[in-house]
C-alpha cells in the first residue's frame, strides 16, 4: 500500500558494498526521519502481534536487528535478548558459524538469556540469503526455546532466504513489511 510504498522510497541503494556487486539496502536514510521511523516501528509491532502467540523474548540480530528489537519487544510485554557476532558477549555463550550474502561470520548467544521452552521471536532488519536468520533459529533450538517466529523489515525475494529457512524449521511463520 501507499505507506509501504513511502517506506520503500526512503530506503537508499548503495551499489558495491560492502564489496563488488552487492546492491546493499541502507536503512538508516529511513530511521532518520522521525515521522518514518515511527510509522516502521509501528508496523513491525503490528507485525509482531499478528503472529498471534504470546512471545516471551524478542532475539534481535547483530546489528540492526538491535535497533528495531527493543521496541517490538516492549510492545509485546517481553524481554529483549540480542545474538551477537563473535566474541563480544561475556559469560558463558553458544556459537554456530554460517555463511551470509557477503562471507562467513559466527554467531553467539549466551547460554541463561532464553529458559527452555519460551516463545521466541527473532528479529532482523533484512533477509538476502538466510544463512543469518537460520543460523539464529539453530541456536534458539539449542537452547531448547520455542520458535514462534521469524520477523523482518526486508527480504529480498530473490535470493530465496525464507525458503532456505522453512527447508529446515519447517512450518516457521515468516512475517516480512517491505520486498525487493
Ligand atoms: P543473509 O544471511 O544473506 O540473509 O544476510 C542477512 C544479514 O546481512 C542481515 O543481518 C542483514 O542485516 C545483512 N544484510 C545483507 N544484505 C543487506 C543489505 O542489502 N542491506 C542491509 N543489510 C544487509
Amino acid at each position: 500500500e501507499e505507506t509501504i510504498k513511502q517506506l520503500k522510497e526512503q530506503i537508499r541503494e548503495v551499489p558495491d558494498f560492502p564489496i563488488k556487486g552487492i546492491a546493499f539496502q541502507d536503512i538508516f536514510s529511513l530511521l532518520k526521519s522521525p515521522v518514518l521511523l515511527k510509522t516502521v516501528i509501528n508496523l513491525l509491532i503490528e507485525d509482531a502481534k499478528s503472529f498471534g502467540t504470546n512471545v516471551d523474548i524478542v532475539l534481535g540480530l547483530d546489528a540492526r536487528g538491535f535497533l528495531i528489537g527493543p521496541s517490538v519487544a516492549m510492545a509485546l510485554n517481553a524481554g529483549f535478548v540480542p545474538v551477537r557476532k563473535g566474541g563480544k558477549l561475556p559469560g558463558d555463550t553458544i556459537s554456530h558459524s554460517f555463511e551470509k550474502e557477503y562471507g562467513k561470520d559466527v554467531f553467539e548467544i549466551q547460554k541463561d538469556s532464553i529458559e527452555k521452552g519460551q516463545n521466541v521471536l527473532i528479529i532482523d532488519d533484512l533477509i538476502a540469503t538466510g544463512g543469518t536468520m537460520l543460523a539464529a533459529c539453530e541456536l534458539v533450538k539449542a537452547l531448547g526455546g520455542n520458535l514462534i517466529g521469524c520477523q523482518l523489515m526486508i527480504e529480498l525475494p530473490s535470493l530465496k532466504g525464507i525458503e532456505r529457512v522453512t527447508k529446515v524449521f519447517k512450518g516457521i511463520p515468516f512475517k516480512v513489511l517491505i520486498n525487493y
